[in-house]
C-alpha cells in the first residue's frame, strides 16, 4: 500500500502551497480534493442544477462519480485541471465556483460519490492529499496527518494580497467577513465538519513564512 500524507485545514491556511511543494520534493502524487468539489460546482452551474432538488442532487452525484478529470503537471509546482479535456484551472477558482463548491460539499450524496475517486489517487511512490477531511474520512489510516491552520485575519490578508497581486480590486474587510462566515459553515456542517483528526499534528502558520512552515512539515515527514 502506498504511503499517504494528509494536509487538512481551512481555506487560506497555506496547505495548498505546502502540499504542492511537498509533492514536488518527494516526487509523490498530489490530490487537490477541493478541485473535485469545484468541478462538481462547475458542472452544476453549467447544467443549472439545484442542490435543494432531489433529482438534481442525484444527477450531480452521478456526474461526480463519472468525473472525467485529469490533473496535469504544469511548468512550476502546480497542476492544470482538465475536465473532459477542457482546461478549467482558472475557471474553477472564481468566487462563483468557490461558492457553488461549498454548497454542494454539504451534500452527503456528493461526498459519497467522490470518496472512491479520491482513494484511487493513492498509488506508489506515495500521495499528498490536500483538503478538509483527508485525515478524518478519506484516508483515516494515513501514515502522517497534518492540520494546517492560521488566524482568520492572517488568511484574509493573504487572500487580499493574492487578489491585489493579480490586479483585482479586493476589499480586505469583506474578505475577512466571508472567511469568518465560511469557517462557521465548515465547522458546523453535519457532513464532514472541518476539524483536525485526533492523530493529526496541528501547525499554525500565522505570522510564518512559507519556507518556515515547509521546514516544520519536512521535520514531521523525517520523523
Ligand atoms: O480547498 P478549496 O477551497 O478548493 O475547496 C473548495 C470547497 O470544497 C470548500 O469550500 C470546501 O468546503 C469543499 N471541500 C470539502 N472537502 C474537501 C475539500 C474541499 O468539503 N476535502
Amino acid at each position: 500500500q502506498a504511503p499517504v500524507l494528509t494536509l487538512d485545514g481551512p481555506g487560506g491556511a497555506g496547505k495548498g502551497t505546502l502540499a504542492s511543494a511537498l509533492a514536488c520534493e518527494l516526487g509523490w502524487r498530489l490530490l487537490d480534493s477541493g478541485a473535485l468539489y469545484r468541478l462538481v460546482g462547475l458542472i452544476a452551474l453549467r447544467e443549472d442544477l439545484d442542490a435543494d432538488n432531489a433529482a438534481d442532487c442525484a444527477e450531480a452525484a452521478e456526474a461526480a462519480r463519472g468525473l472525467d478529470l485529469v490533473f496535469e503537471p504544469d511548468a512550476g509546482e502546480g497542476q492544470r485541471v482538465l475536465l473532459a479535456g477542457e482546461d478549467v484551472t482558472e475557471v474553477i477558482r472564481s468566487d462563483a465556483i468557490s461558492d457553488a463548491a461549498s454548497k454542494w460539499a454539504v451534500q452527503s450524496a456528493i461526498r459519497q460519490a467522490l470518496l472512491s475517486r479520491q482513494r484511487d489517487f493513492a498509488s506508489p511512490p506515495g500521495l499528498i492529499a490536500d483538503g478538509r477531511d483527508m485525515g478524518t474520512i478519506v484516508f483515516p489510516d494515513a501514515d502522517l496527518k497534518i492540520y494546517v491552520t492560521a488566524s482568520a485575519e492572517e488568511r484574509a490578508s493573504r487572500r487580499h494580497a493574492q487578489l491585489s497581486g493579480s490586479g483585482v480590486d479586493a476589499n480586505l474587510e469583506r474578505i475577512y467577513r466571508e472567511i469568518l462566515e465560511r469557517d462557521a459553515r465548515d465547522a458546523s456542517r453535519v457532513v464532514a465538519p472541518l476539524k483536525p483528526a485526533v492523530d493529526a499534528h496541528v501547525i499554525d502558520t500565522t505570522g510564518e513564512t512559507v519556507s518556515a512552515s515547509l521546514e516544520r512539515v519536512r521535520g514531521l515527514v523525517r520523523e
